[in-house]
């Protein structure tokens, strides 16, 4: 029982840092991680597209390469910054059934960061894009469902883990070239029987973002059912790269 109480007590606050191991235990008790290891996950200083998180010249362009003159089922996206170093370690880490802890800590960092521009998007719903339940069970763990509701626990939104479903296994993004990849998850989600969501605003969550395609998917299932705006928010923004 003592051996409950202390893994509930870390759970909440963990004695190390949870990317480090840094001993956290003689500092402030509500850190996540050791103040280097948090500098280095929030440190993101980029400029970035309001509207798709990719990092962007403005003083030299005239829009957002990588999203003017695509159409987007989604408004605006947040994230913790690119998928390299720290924040790459960490999304690679929350993989692993055991570090459940970690994946909780960067939805809470996530919010800690973007509170404000998520609280400003006024979202009701909070929907996590599905995992096909093969790679769930592989896996033993189901990162954007944490993430979600985290999230919607601090919004004090809906979670609805069930609301979207997958009708297929999609090879992994990851794995196809770029240009390819919208039609690789194209039909892929439908919405589930019994949700009714016209009019909703619904914040989509994810742990990487690549192309969007994924996102923009799950989006357009959601503004075909009547959502009225779909925002997403990830743990890190990828561009083209290896996961
Ligand atoms: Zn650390
Ligand atoms: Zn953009």
């Amino acid at each position: 029982m003592a051996g409950l109480w202390r893994s509930l007590g870390d759970l909440l606050y963990p004695p190390r840092c949870l990317m480090c191991e840094a001993d956290l235990r003689l500092l402030r008790p509500d850190l996540l991680f050791c103040p280097g290891c948090r500098d280095e996950l929030e440190s993101d200083a980029e400029s970035r597209c309001q509207r798709c998180a990719t990092r962007t010249n403005w003083s030299t362009s005239q829009g957002c390469a990588a999203c003017s003159g695509s159409r987007l089922a989604f408004a605006g996206v947040v994230t913790l910054g690119d998928y390299q170093g720290l924040l790459r370690d960490a999304v690679l880490k929350m993989k692993y059934a055991q570090e459940e802890p970690l994946t909780l800590a960067m939805a809470e960092l996530l919010w800690r960061t973007h509170a404000e521009q998520i609280v400003g998007w006024k979202c009701d719903l909070v929907v996590p894009v599905p995992m096909h339940w093969w790679r769930r069970l592989r896996r033993g763990t189901n990162n954007p469902d944490l993430l979600a509701g985290r999230l919607a626990r601090r919004l004090g939104a809906t979670c609805l883990p069930g609301a979207v479903r997958r009708r297929r296994a999609t090879r992994p993004q990851s794995s196809i070239p770029a240009d390819q990849r919208s039609r690789n998850v194209r039909g892929a989600f439908r919405l589930a029987a019994g949700y009714e969501l016209t009019g909703a605003r619904a914040l989509v969550v994810d742990d990487v973002l690549t192309t969007g395609a994924t996102c923009n998917e799950v989006a357009r299932v959601l503004r075909a059912a009547g959502v009225a705006s779909v925002h997403v928010a990830v743990v890190a923004r990828a561009h083209g790269q290896p996961k």
